[in-house]
């Protein structure tokens, strides 16, 4: 076990933990940054959106932060998974997969969020290479081609009234039955927007690139891209919840706005928090919450100094 008594360990390192490292190292924490290296994001080629790296690759942005932490030496990065958190009275043992120990004042969760893609051969070849989750991340890319939405519930249809604002050309694609009101449908259509119920068969595309959406019937659509409402994602790390922290209804650990969970010392941030909070989101909160976890620690240690 390392016996140094570390004030924050932040488990994850993508843009939220990231964030959180730097502005605690610049505070003169004793920091680690555990990551295991598996973001969200990891099977897209671009990130957009963030000011300054607008189109970064998801790896190179990694790479930079992790560059510029090394300016920090009170910032030590770990390229391990965390298996176990435990609480002793003040203080967390983190552990990681090969059997490392920290002592902490604080813990970050930073941990993001794993998406479940749908069941529909060739549906992961596609994703986040021409198919996405999020307009706002790459529907300029995708502005003005024919697109399909895939979604089955009733905010589908807010959803594809969104996503009208980067192309008029979309077909609904709803794998079955729709669920949501006929009379959206119905609506869709008076905007040329079909909605295509017959469930799919396959995704054909090739080089992550999507060709055509082919139902069970035969009948193939022939689309460039698209955006899905619902990954079905779920936490990439369920300890938090084993210490009693509750869900929010995003699928989020509930937080308090700088990421305090009910659990004393212990903070999530980034998607783990909101689900889907995207890069300039995550790097926000990580800010956020190394600037309240270093003002909770001076004022600790100010009042140890008086005794
Ligand atoms: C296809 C796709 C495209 C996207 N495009 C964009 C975009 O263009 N612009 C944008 O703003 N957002 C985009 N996003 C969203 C963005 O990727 C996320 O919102 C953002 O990465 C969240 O940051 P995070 O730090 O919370 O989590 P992540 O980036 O997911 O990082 C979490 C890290 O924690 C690590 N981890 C998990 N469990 C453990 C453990 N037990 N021990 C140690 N480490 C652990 C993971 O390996 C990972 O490295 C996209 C998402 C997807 C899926």
């Amino acid at each position: 076990m390392d016996e140094a008594i570390l004030d924050v360990v932040i488990i994850g390192g993508g843009p939220g933990g990231l964030s959180a490292a730097l502005v605690l190292g610049r505070s003169c924490r004793n920091v680690v940054i555990v990551d295991k290296g598996t973001p969200r994001n990891r099977v897209t080629l671009e990130a957009h959106g963030l000011l300054t790296r607008d189109g970064v690759k998801p790896q190179e942005l990694r790479q930079i932060a992790r560059q510029q932490l090394k300016n920090y030496p009170n910032v030590t990065c770990f390229d391990e998974e965390v298996i176990q958190i435990e609480k002793h009275s003040k203080q967390y043992i983190v552990t990681t997969h090969l059997g490392r120990t920290f002592i902490t004042r604080r813990v970050i969760v930073a941990t993001g969020m794993i998406d479940e893609l749908p069941a529909i051969p060739g549906f992961r070849e596609v994703y986040g290479l021409s198919v996405f989750p999020c307009p706002y991340c790459d529907g300029w890319e995708r502005r003005g081609e024919p697109l399909a939405v895939f979604g089955n519930e009733e905010n589908v249809v807010p959803f594809t009234k969104l996503l009208y604002n980067w192309s008029n050309d979309l077909i609904l694609f709803t794998n079955g039955s729709a669920q949501f009101d006929p009379k959206f449908k119905q609506e869709l259509a008076a905007h040329a927007i079909a909605t295509v119920e017959t469930p799919i068969a396959k995704l054909q595309s090739a080089d992550g690139k999507l060709e055509k959406v082919i139902t069970e019937t035969g009948e193939a659509f022939s689309r460039t891209g698209g955006f899905i409402l619902n990954t079905r994602e779920k936490q990439a790390f369920d300890l938090p919840n084993q210490l009693g922290i509750q869900m929010n209804e995003r699928g989020g650990y509930e937080s308090d706005d700088h990421g305090l969970t009910s659990v004393e010392g212990l903070y999530v941030i980034g998607d783990a928090k909101n689900s889907f909070v995207g890069l300039a989101g995550a790097v926000g909160e990580g800010y956020e919450a190394g600037v309240v976890i270093n003002h909770e620690l001076a004022m600790e240690d100010w009042v140890q100094e008086e005794l």
